[in-house]
C-alpha cells in the first residue's frame, strides 16, 4: 500500500472515529433528542457507552500514531523490530503499529 493510499484511509478513519466520539460524549447536535420511554435504559446504555467510548478512543490514538509515523517516514514498519509489517496486514488494519509477532508478543504481556 502506498504512503498516498495509507495517509488517505487513515484520515477518513480519524474522521469517522471522531465523529463516532462526538455522538458517543453526547454531543447535543449529534445526538437526536431522545424520548421518555427510553429514560429507563440509560444506566445499561452509559455502561455500554463508556465501553464504546473507550474502544474509539484507543484506536483514534493508533490513528493518530500511524499518522505521525507517516510524515516521519517510519510507516509500515514495525516499532518495536522495525520488520516490515505484512502488506495484508496494513490492508486490514492500517494504523497497525506492529507486526504480527510483536503485536502477539504485547498483547500476552497484558
Ligand atoms: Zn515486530
Amino acid at each position: 500500500m502506498d504512503v498516498a493510499t495509507a495517509r488517505m484511509r487513515l484520515e477518513v478513519m480519524l474522521e469517522e472515529l471522531d465523529r463516532s466520539i462526538r455522538v458517543l460524549k453526547g454531543d447535543p447536535v449529534a445526538v437526536p433528542e431522545r424520548s421518555a420511554a427510553d429514560a429507563g435504559a440509560d444506566l445499561t446504555d452509559a455502561d455500554h457507552t463508556r465501553a464504546m467510548l473507550d474502544v474509539a478512543s484507543r484506536q483514534r490514538k493508533e490513528v493518530q500514531d500511524a499518522l505521525v509515523r507517516l510524515d516521519q517516514g517510519g510507516y509500515g514498519r514495525c516499532v518495536d523490530c522495525a520488520a516490515p509489517v505484512p502488506e495484508g496486514r496494513l490492508e486490514a488494519r492500517p494504523e497497525a503499529a506492529r507486526c504480527v509477532q510483536c503485536q502477539s508478543k504485547r498483547e500476552r504481556r497484558r
